[in-house]
């Protein structure tokens, strides 16, 4: 969903790096070698960065569409 702010594991903070990452990547590098160059050395902060899938937007599309649905059921029940 969204990156969480720290490593589970051991508390590092990782969630400053999720956006340098993702777009590095998107650009064609090596996750491991972006990984490396932020200085993210532990399995466990790795994971939390490699196995990250963003959805918040897909989760808040729906959420608008909700909300636009209720306010036209309100409006029609208005009438
Ligand atoms: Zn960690």
């Amino acid at each position: 969903m969204i990156i969480p702010v720290r490593c589970f594991t051991c508390g590092k903070l990782i969630g400053d790096k999720w956006e340098e990452f993702a777009r590095r990547v998107k650009t064609g590098e090596d996750p491991g070698d972006v990984l490396d160059s932020l200085g993210i050395k532990r399995y466990c902060c790795r994971r939390m960065l490699l196995s990250h899938v963003e959805i918040i937007d897909e989760v808040l599309r729906f959420y608008e569409e909700a909300e636009k649905r209720r306010e036209a059921r309100s409006y029609y029940y208005q009438q």
